[in-house]
């Protein structure tokens, strides 16, 4: 290997021979380590983990001395180099899942984590942590209970429907769902809800992955009520609808409505699915924002299950939940799927304490944050944006310009798609820098602050910093 290197770059020879004396010397992993725990400092650092910032060190030594770079001839002296960089790397690190500010003025943002959690959940979720619970156990008759009954009765108050039942996530529970109820058998979709969402999830690859077998029937823009008739056969398990969450079909379009569905599906004796996306629990037009269906008006359409999402317009934890007919919620649970995608504690924890918000509505708007985010007035936004430019002013130095611009934010995750609504945003500008440049000095900032590029320049959109003190970031120095 070492003559392939040489024939390479070819170096003079003396080179190549200190390059190879300096690789020999560094000291085995075992050495570095006996000398690593001598040091206070590393005191208490699983020997497993020295032993892996060590040999991450001794990379980047080699790496080092291929540029070029001399090292300390004295075998103490190399070894102190290497640990005293080892602990440097160690102090240096930091969980890799970091908070951020999120002022990219989209609420829900699903790379971001989407909803924060109001504080009674988060209350919630801490109480859980630290305790046992009765995840499944029935307190009255001391014997096992189900970790679905802890939220069913919440869910149905609000929702209309006979039962419920929680998963991971909603496209864990569509799989559930396609995978309980159609296994085998025919599922009919209309060709204009066959979305994808986020690139990873596309209804036909859940379809399989479910072993139901898909459908189509009508076209993109059109589908009517004789093209479902006519594609229902002895073979059709369900009919579903996909709510189109991240787009909008305009023109010349027609789509078969949830009621004419249910009522074709009575006929034949075939239950219909809707997947809400988002599903919103409450009339969000009393909140100033556009209609979202709602989830206990589908079922009062006819659904025989709705599927939505714990984190998008809820407004709480990474959840699925699918409500509905009492018969087929309980082929959901009999299936052995069920135990693979349920949720634990403490997502059952976050999400009953928010449904709990919900069904005392009164508060609902300020105590959920991302309702609370979205219905910020641009008034409001407006006469937080001077303290925030200032402090952001103070903390970027001389150089930098920061101006309070009119702008527009989303909801994100899907919801609202074409709503956009108007918000107040701070445009930071350089005049030795780009959009690109100045969005990384900010995500290299601790904490990482997320903004966005609008019309060529780099903007913070407030409606998603509820204090402008959030802005009071740390600058990583320029590297000279
Ligand atoms: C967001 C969305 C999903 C996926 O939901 P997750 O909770 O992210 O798994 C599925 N269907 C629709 C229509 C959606 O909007």
């Amino acid at each position: 290997m070492a003559g392939k290197a040489r024939k390479k770059t070819a170096p003079a020879t003396a080179d190549a021979g200190r390059h190879a004396a300096a690789l020999r010397a560094i000291p085995p992993v075992d050495e570095c380590l006996r000398r690593a725990i001598e040091r206070p400092a590393l005191e208490g650092f699983s020997r497993a983990y020295l032993k892996t910032v060590i040999a991450r060190v001794q990379d980047a030594m080699r790496a080092a001395i291929a540029e070029g770079r001399a090292m300390p001839h004295d075998r103490a002296a190399l070894i102190d180099a290497l640990l005293d960089e080892a602990e440097r790397a160690i102090f240096a690190d930091r969980p890799a899942m970091r908070t951020v500010v999120n002022a990219s003025g989209v609420v829900l943002h699903t790379n971001l984590g989407r909803a924060l959690l109001a504080e009674q959940a988060i209350e919630a979720v801490a109480q859980a942590a630290r305790s046992a619970v009765n995840l499944e156990y029935d307190l009255a008759q001391g014997t096992r209970g189900d970790r679905d009954s802890l939220l069913e009765r919440e869910l149905c108050a609000l929702t209309g429907a006979e039962a419920a039942t929680v998963v991971n996530n909603n496209a864990a529970a569509i799989l559930l769902v396609l995978n309980s109820l159609a296994r085998g058998r025919e599922v009919v979709v209309s060709r204009g809800e066959l979305i994808e969402i986020g690139g990873s999830f596309r209804i036909p690859d859940v379809m399989e992955r479910s072993g139901a077998l898909l459908k189509e029937v009508g076209t993109t823009n059109r589908t009517h009520a004789r093209d479902y008739e006519a594609a229902i056969g002895p073979d059709t398990a369900l009919l579903l609808k996909v709510h189109p969450s991240n787009y909008r079909i305009v023109g010349f379009t027609s789509e078969v409505s949830l009621p004419a569905m249910a009522e074709i599906g009575r006929r034949h004796g075939v239950p219909v699915v809707e997947d809400l996306g988002s599903g919103a629990l409450v009339d969000l037009s009393a909140y100033g924002l556009q209609r979202e269906p709602i989830v206990a008006e589908r079922i009062a359409a006819g659904a025989a299950l709705v599927t939505f999402s714990g984190d998008k317009l809820l407004g709480g934890p990474q959840a699925g939940i699918v409500v509905g007919k009492r018969e087929l919620v309980a082929r959901l649970k009999a299936n052995p799927l069920k135990r693979a995608l349920r949720c634990g504690k403490l997502t059952l924890a976050a999400l009953g304490a928010t449904l709990r918000i919900y069904l005392r509505s009164a508060e609902l708007g300020t105590e959920l944050p991302a309702l609370r985010m979205l219905r910020r007035t641009t008034g409001e936004l407006g006469a937080m944006a001077p303290r925030a430019r200032d402090i952001l002013c103070e903390r970027l130095g001389p150089g930098f310009g920061v101006d309070i611009v009119e702008s527009t934010s989303q909801v994100g995750s899907g919801a609202l798609p074409v709503e956009e609504i108007a918000t107040i945003a701070l445009r930071v500008t350089h005049p030795a820098m780009s959009a690109d440049a100045i969005a990384r000095l900010f995500r290299t900032a601790e904490p990482p602050v997320i903004g966005r590029i609008k019309d060529d320049a780099f903007q913070l959109d407030l409606r998603t910093v509820e204090d402008a003190s959030m802005l009071a970031v740390e600058f990583a120095k320029p590297r000279s």
